[in-house]
């Protein structure tokens, strides 16, 4: 293992009603929140109305900022900023899934920046601060409830990063109802499956791969996915089915499962050159690249992939080679997403090779990456034709 601090200052609250609860999170003496949501769901679903209520009994004043889209953009962001600085707003309150809470991490560091935030997603300034924020989850995926990532889209240049800053990029509190994610549409629920199941795979991918007790914990954690992704799609009202991925979800990308190794990431570094040219859904992306990164990568270390074979997906490896049993499990990973739903390749979005030129310059543009195995230009170029 390398050496390793863990501190995540998050608080997660977790649980049916436990919107309760917000007020008591709200730091003494705020005055002005701006409260930052997507597209409208929250309207549909009530959860606006509710937190609104609890908003009004704390007797702040409320900002509003909508229409945060799915990848969120950098232009929103600004537009976050430039609220926080003219109506001096000192807190922050996500509702909405993961692209929402990104954003406000961004806007939450931007709002103490003099320069424009753009700068902090690409790492060419550190933020000098940041206002204070909470989160009210409604869509099970990505972990940013509870972590100090952010990802945000320029789409003018095609570019998309993974940021954060830790501390001042982790929410101060979380809340969790699982009743809050029970209008999450089918696709998104499928994509939010995909998802965490990518954050555990990027996780359990890392070298020197001699871990334990993190390898238990992250076939532990795929295994429970993958045994209650059927029956949510099956129900998805079943507040027993949506809380189990909701905590998953969590699980897979608040740090828990990466202390004291580094995860590979490549395949998410990928899916952001995708998604900053094609706009696709993040685990969409995912779906269609992984399978393909562990084919590319298996003769990296076979060994790794025939356990994750066997322990996750039952693989009968008896006569087969490491190399054999470990391909069985990457076709065994394709065909349980493939019966949820998820796409298997570019062509699903109607995306064809004409931009791998730009998706792969995007994908390089900071070097190259993955530490399970260090990706190049024409290792890139390959996954990409694979995935066509
Ligand atoms: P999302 O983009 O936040 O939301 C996807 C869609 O689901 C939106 O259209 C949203 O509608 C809808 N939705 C959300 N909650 C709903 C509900 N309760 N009922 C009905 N519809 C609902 O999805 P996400 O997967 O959570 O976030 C994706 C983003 O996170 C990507 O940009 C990805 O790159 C990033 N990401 C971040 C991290 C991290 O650690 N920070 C990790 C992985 C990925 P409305 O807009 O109308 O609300
Ligand atoms: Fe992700």
């Amino acid at each position: 293992m390398d050496t390793f601090q863990f501190h995540n200052p998050t608080k997660l609250i977790f649980g049916k009603d436990q919107l309760e609860k917000l007020i008591d999170e709200l730091p003494q003496g705020t005055k002005k929140v701006l409260m930052i949501y997507g597209g409208g769901s929250i309207k549909k679903n009530g959860i606006y109305d509710k937190v609104m209520g609890k908003l009004k009994t704390f007797g702040a004043e409320v900002f509003e900022l909508a229409g945060v889209e799915p990848n969120p953009r950098i232009s929103t962001v600004r537009k976050g900023v430039d609220i926080c600085k003219q109506e001096n707003i000192d807190f922050l309150l996500a509702v909405g899934g993961g692209s929402v809470i990104d954003c406000t991490k961004t806007i939450a560091a931007g709002a103490k920046y003099e320069g424009d935030a753009w700068d902090l997603v690409t790492k060419q300034a550190v933020p000098e601060g940041a206002l204070p924020f909470g989160t009210v989850l409604t869509l099970a995926a990505t972990g940013s409830e509870m972590n100090g990532g952010a990802v945000i889209t320029n789409w003018e240049r095609n570019e998309k990063y993974g940021w954060g800053f830790p501390p001042y990029t982790y929410p101060s509190f979380s809340i969790l109802d699982p009743a809050h994610t029970v209008s999450v549409p089918r696709d998104q629920t499928i994509y939010g499956i995909v998802d965490m199941m990518s954050h555990i795979l990027e996780q359990y991918f890392h070298n020197p791969t001699k871990s334990p007790v993190q390898d238990e914990m992250c076939e532990g954690v795929l295994r429970a996915v993958i045994e209650t992704a059927p029956k949510l799609l099956d129900d998805l009202e079943s507040f027993e089915h949506r809380e189990t991925i909701l905590y998953a979800g969590t699980i897979a990308l608040n740090g828990m499962l990466q202390m004291g190794y580094r995860g590979d990431w490549a395949t998410h570094n990928i899916e952001h050159a995708v998604s900053a040219v094609h706009d696709i859904p993040h685990a969409g992306g995912l779906a269609i690249l992984f399978p393909n990164w562990m084919k590319h990568n298996l003769d990296q270390d076979p060994a790794r992939f025939k356990r994750l074979a066997v322990q996750v997906f039952g693989v009968n490896a008896e006569g087969k080679s490491d190399r054999e049993a470990g391909l069985q499990g990457v076709k065994e990973l394709r065909k349980f997403w493939s019966s949820l739903g998820a796409p298997e390749t570019l062509r699903d979005y109607d995306i064809d090779d004409s931009k791998f030129d730009l998706i792969v310059d995007r994908a390089m543009k900071r070097g190259s990456f993955g530490n399970f195995n260090k990706l190049e230009n024409d290792d890139v170029a390959t996954i990409l034709e694979m995935s066509k």
